[in-house]
């Protein structure tokens, strides 16, 4: 039996009230399991050891982002996104995590039937977490990648924008090629043979000191690290940031390529189909985004603290 590589989760917020997680059951009949349709998120919180916090990053832009991904899949939560932040604090406070996690929200089609349809089903909400290192090995020495032979979901057949449950088979599938032929990762290019992101990651290249993106209309998802990465290189690091359609061989010729995403945070390309990325190793913009990042979300940087909430109430807050 394949194994996950992560811990369980004690609990999870299931059917309304946080219950142990083995209760936490679905059936197999559950329209989301057999049709895709579901949305979900991905968060990430940070363990501080010097405060004895935990500290989640940027929740309500997360849980903004996944309520219109409900909305686009017509699930009908009933929340606001200050609701579900304060749902998750409770549900982290339960499971009392003293280091790094990860959180899934997951919205989804729970009635047990058959037939594929959006109206006159049962929406439902479940929220886990649990304890988690890196996603990817953020080696050293960068990722090699190659170019995936499958194209992202086009935003008229699914839409990448939306963290669709289904449309993460477009990924599995890319993600896996990329395995089976000994790469890191894989790039992926949309229907009109421009660059989109990776299987579960956002893109960047550096050419000649400036920071390029594919737009949020190249069949993306909207990334809360892209918008953080975005505004850390132009607001900290006064570096341009253009967003911009990216041929396949611009990535060839690029001096500095990196992902970001909550699981894969900052890791940097280096080689691509066997090429090195310019001279092979991470490269200077890179390596001042990525230390940055870190920093930031442990709450070691004062003035990005508003993008983080703590999870314990500290007892001199108390009084
Ligand atoms: N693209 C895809 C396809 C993803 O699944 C993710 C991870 N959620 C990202 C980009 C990065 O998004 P974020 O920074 O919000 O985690």
């Amino acid at each position: 039996m394949a194994q996950g590589t992560q811990g369980k989760p004690n609990y999870a917020f299931f059917e309304g009230k946080i219950v142990p997680f083995e209760d936490a059951k679905i059936s197999v009949m559950t329209h989301a399991l057999n049709y895709g349709t579901g949305v979900f998120g991905g968060l990430r919180g940070y363990w501080n050891a010097d405060e004895e916090q935990l500290f989640v990053f940027r929740p309500h832009d997360h849980f903004e982002r996944f309520l219109q991904s409900a909305n686009m899949m017509r699930i009908d939560l009933a929340y606001q996104p200050a609701d579900l932040v304060q749902i998750l604090l409770d549900l982290l406070r339960t499971e009392g995590l003293r280091e790094n996690c990860y959180v899934r929200p997951l919205a989804y089609k729970s009635t047990e039937m058959i037939g594929v349809k959006l109206h006159d089903v049962d929406d439902a909400l479940t929220i886990f977490a649990l304890p988690f290192g890196s996603y990817v090995n953020n080696k050293e020495d960068g990722l090699h990648v190659g170019f995936s032979s499958w194209r992202r979901v086009d935003d008229n057949a699914i839409p990448a924008r939306g963290k669709v449950t289904g449309a993460y088979a477009n990924s599995a599938l890319i993600k896996t090629e990329a395995h089976l032929a000994g790469y890191d990762e894989a790039l992926v290019l949309n229907s009109s043979g421009h660059l989109s992101e990776t299987s579960a990651s956002n893109i960047f290249l550096v050419r000649k000191g400036v920071v390029y993106t594919p737009p949020v209309y190249a069949d993306v998802l909207e990334g809360i690290t892209r918008r953080t990465v975005i505004h850390l290189l132009r607001e900290d690091m006064g570096i341009e940031v253009v967003e911009r359609d990216i041929d396949r061989t611009e990535l060839y010729v690029a001096d500095e390529v990196f992902l970001c995403g909550t699981g894969v945070q900052i890791a940097a390309i280096t080689r691509i189909e066997h090429r090195p990325v310019a001279n092979g190793v991470m490269g200077p913009i890179t390596q001042r985004i990525h230390d940055l990042y870190h920093s930031l979300v442990r709450g070691q940087l004062e003035k990005y603290r508003e993008w983080l909430t703590p999870v314990y109430v500290k007892q001199t807050e108390q009084a």
